[in-house]
């Protein structure tokens, strides 16, 4: 038998099978090929009698990880993003199922010589030996450790030293991965409200796509459970994606509790022996249930019945960086194939989501009310320009001060929230609010210190730097940002004795730190967490009675079409932290533009409202879902080899417009940030019809392959979510 295979080979740009000789084995199996001189693992993908090649070698069965309904998953998005094989099938399997040796395989492990007391051991390493008692202590006090970990950590020679010293005790072990960390919850038996019983009866009843529109609080969670328990009980398996930042000790627990050990869990936070073993426990059918962050939507699950999608909204579905994909439109395919349904929630859809849930392509359920006895907090806005010109120059409105004051005094918790978002910067005058926007585009300029210029961001054109504001003619029209760290300074300038916490990518490099920030929170160890975007996503704290938000506009002038829409995302979230539980909540919003519609609308939690005037903005200034805006990325080491291929790109493009009608915008220019990583970066950037797309979408793609920088990248990008 012939075998068509991808060979695993990591850094090359080779997209194409290559035959071998073997035994006949399904199509996705796993396979050990020599290659040049090396060994290597490789996928069948494809099987025939004969071959133009004649001394072929011999492929070595290993397994078959790989389902054919994931194959055709992989034709799907070979098409629909132009990957490469090679890298959708990584999208399949573990890390551990790429290398040959046997992912079960045992690892040496020491331990102290328990026969003797520490100081005993110590003893016999010696005094002068520092490094070997170090390691000698670590091992004492984690209990053992693996010994590629103890050289990592301690050096080759002080481990030695300690084998030697027959001071441990060498076992070996299979690398178990450890148990999930969760928190334990206990599973809260609970009656439907008939709006969760009419959810779930459509969504289990119905097939095709659902949006479930539900205010925070409304319950959603539970609706998910019971359409997974639904699915189960039919024999069948169901997936549940959120995002990477809402999958919290809490969060597990809860599924954990209603689902036990049919739940596999894929996070970012698992090592590889972890995620081989969840990832095995799905494909030999023990899982029925996933949750993870987007990747997981490639489980090997079969039979799926639903794929739910919380915070449909979340922009981390969209995957950036190779392999480039929408996990949406995967999840729907996936559904599609497994006649599952798809249900996407969110209480603040994706724009275009709702636009086809209005067109009646989605079903619509809407869960209009919160479970808790509690009504949605109450919003106030401060108006950030007359407290300026009253004499406030703080951070602080004065109402916010107050209502501070109010929640220290009666021990309740407090949190505040700044928006961060990017490198990009916009220009705002102090006095009057003004902000310079693009003349075309609608969107805010930003201002590029080196040319000392401000640019639009989606068509390129350039304005000069402004010195007076336009409107007002006042001089203080600067660039708007604050930190984390300066509101806690400022706060501390306000309430000595506060204990606060913050929260931003600084602070939170790492998984571990982000959940012990928000459980020393959740203990009340602190009084106010001040943060970042991260802070708006999904926690319940009982004991926030006020949240503050301190630039809501700063979101807005972010130049991208979405500002209005993330924002008034950030502000439902953010908002819906407070008052959660017993104790009411209360919001004070400050923004220089309290008359935006975006503040307008969000301080009803007028999503429709909100969505129809959007909307409408969209198809005026001809903006995504009536366009695609695609981008084709170029870096390079060498400016002047960027700007060849880019020249290239842009020509190419110019005769596919000249073939296939007006695109509703062509340019080239330097991204925004002209330099990242030692890269010089441009771009391509269009707006392309949708009724255009399918068949513009394989030529930028073609002429993406013919023009790659010889000393670089390029990339294609549909809908970025940022244009730095
Ligand atoms: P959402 O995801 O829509 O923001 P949650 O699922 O977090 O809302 O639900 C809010 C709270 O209400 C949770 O504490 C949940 O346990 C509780 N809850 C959900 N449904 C019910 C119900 N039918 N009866 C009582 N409590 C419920
Ligand atoms: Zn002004
Ligand atoms: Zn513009």
């Amino acid at each position: 038998m012939i075998l068509e295979v991808i060979v695993d080979l990591s850094n090359s740009e080779v997209d194409r099978t290559f035959d071998y000789v073997g035994e006949d084995m399904p199509i996705g199996s796993r396979v050990s090929v020599e290659f040049g001189k090396k060994r290597l693992i490789g996928f069948v993908i494809g099987k025939k009698e004969t071959s133009d090649y004649d001394r072929l070698k011999e492929a070595k069965y290993l397994d078959t990880p790989i389902s054919s309904e994931q194959l055709e998953l992989m034709y799907y998005l070979r098409q629909s993003y132009h990957l490469r094989y090679i890298d959708v099938l990584r999208l399949f399997v573990p890390a551990k199922l790429r290398e040959e040796r046997d992912p079960e395989f045992t690892r040496k492990y020491l331990s102290i010589d328990g026969s003797r007391s520490l100081s005993e051991l110590c003893d016999v390493v010696g005094g002068r030996a520092l490094k070997q008692l170090e390691a000698l202590k670590y091992i004492a006090a984690n209990g053992g450790q693996f010994l590629n970990v103890l050289i990592a950590k301690f050096g080759v020679s002080a481990i030695n030293g300690l084998r030697e010293k027959e001071v441990v005790i060498e076992s070996s072990v299979h690398e178990r991965s450890t148990p999930m960390r969760t928190l334990d919850k206990k599973d809260k038996e609970v009656t439907l409200t008939s709006a969760q019983a009419d959810a779930v009866k459509r969504i289990t009843g119905g097939q095709g796509v659902f949006l479930l529109h539900g205010v925070t609080g409304s319950g959603k969670t539970e609706v998910y459970e019971r359409v997974i328990e639904d699915m189960l009980s039919k024999g069948k398996t169901a997936v549940m994606l959120v995002p990477e930042i809402s999958l919290t000790p809490q969060m597990l627990g809860l599924f954990r509790a209603r689902f036990g050990d049919k739940v596999a869990i894929l996070h970012s936070g698992l090592n590889s022996a972890e995620r081989y073993d969840e990832w095995k426990r799905v494909r030999d059918g023990e899982a029925k249930i996933v949750i993870g962050a987007r990747s997981a939507i490639f489980a090997p699950l079969e039979n799926i019945g639903a794929i739910i999608i919380d915070e449909e909204h979340d922009t981390s579905y969209l995957s950036e960086s190779n392999p480039r994909y929408d996990t949406k439109s995967v999840a729907k395919y996936r559904a599609h194939l497994n006649g599952a349904v798809l249900v996407l929630g969110s209480a603040t859809p994706d724009i275009e989501t709702y636009l086809n849930a209005s067109r009646g392509e989605y079903g619509l359920i809407t869960l209009s009310e919160r479970i808790s006895k509690h009504k949605l907090p109450e919003m106030e806005i401060v108006d950030m320009v007359q407290e300026f010109r009253s004499g406030n120059s703080s951070i602080f409105s004065v109402a916010l001060l107050d209502a501070i004051r109010d929640a220290l005094a009666r021990n309740e918790q407090i949190m505040l929230f700044l928006n961060r978002r990017g490198f990009a910067s916009f220009i705002r005058c102090k006095e009057c609010g003004y902000v310079a926007k693009c003349d075309d585009c609608d969107v805010s300029l930003t201002y590029h210190k080196e040319d000392n210029e401000l640019k639009c961001h989606y068509c390129g054109k350039r304005y000069h730097a402004l010195t007076k504001c336009p409107s007002c003619g006042s001089d203080r029209i600067k660039q708007g940002r604050i930190g984390t760290e300066k509101v806690v300074e400022e706060l501390k300038g306000f309430f000595p004795n506060v204990r606060a916490l913050r929260m931003d990518n600084d602070t939170t490099a790492r998984r571990d730190s982000y959940l012990k920030i928000l459980s020393s929170f959740g203990n009340h160890e602190a009084d106010v967490l001040v943060g970042t975007q991260m802070i708006a996503k999904g926690h319940d704290f009982s004991n926030v009675t006020l949240v503050g938000i301190l630039e809501a506009d700063a979101a807005l002038y972010f130049s991208d079409y979405r500002s209005s829409e993330r924002t008034f995302q950030l502000i439902t979230q953010v908002a819906g932290r407070a008052g959660r539980a017993e104790k009411a909540g209360r919001v004070i919003l400050q923004t220089y533009a309290p008359r935006h519609y975006v503040f307008r609308f969000g301080k009803d939690y007028d999503y429709t409202g909100f969505w129809k005037k959007e909307i409408n903005t969209r198809l005026v200034t001809k903006f995504p879902p009536y366009t695609k805006i695609v981008r084709v990325l170029l870096n390079s080491t060498e400016e002047q080899d960027v700007v060849d291929c880019t020249r290239n790109v842009y020509r190419a493009m110019q005769s596919l417009e000249k073939e296939c009608g007006k695109f509703v915008y062509l340019g080239a220019a330097k991204s925004p940030v002209t330099r990242m990583n030692g890269l010089v970066r441009y771009q391509v950037l269009m707006r392309i019809s949708p009724e255009s797309f399918g068949e513009v979408m394989p030529r930028i793609y073609g002429a993406a392959d013919d023009n790659r920088p010889k000393k670089g990248s390029i990339f294609v990008e549909i809908n970025p979510q940022s244009l730095i």
